[in-house]
């Protein structure tokens, strides 16, 4: 059986593209980190900076909560992680990368 493969997912496609696909636009850009309203909690508040977004991951200060790419998803689509991966994969159209369940499970 083949699973999603977690990792690569994570590796090619960041938060910062699955905000981009969300029409999540940044208010400031410094060393690497965005910040601009919450995409989860304040769709109303349009000049928040309380949810920040760095490389890899992301964190919103109200909502206290973060992760990586495959997280936000989970979060923003209502999703367990394996069926956010699925979906994270077709927003950005890229081909669901897939592990075996031997290399997940030795
Ligand atoms: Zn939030």
């Amino acid at each position: 059986m083949r699973h999603p493969d977690f990792v690569a997912i994570k590796r090619l496609i960041p938060p910062r593209r699955l905000l981009g696909a969300v029409g999540w636009t940044p208010l400031t850009e410094r060393s690497g980190e965005a910040r601009g309203p919450c995409p989860i909690h304040s769709k109303g508040n349009k000049r928040s900076r309380v949810f920040a977004v760095s490389d890899r991951a992301w964190y919103c200060h109200k909502c206290k909560t973060g992760g990586d790419s495959i997280d936000l998803a989970a979060i923003l689509y209502n999703l367990a992680a394996r069926d956010a991966a699925i979906r994270l994969c077709e927003i950005v159209g890229l081909e669901l990368p897939t592990v075996d369940h031997a290399t997940l499970f030795p």
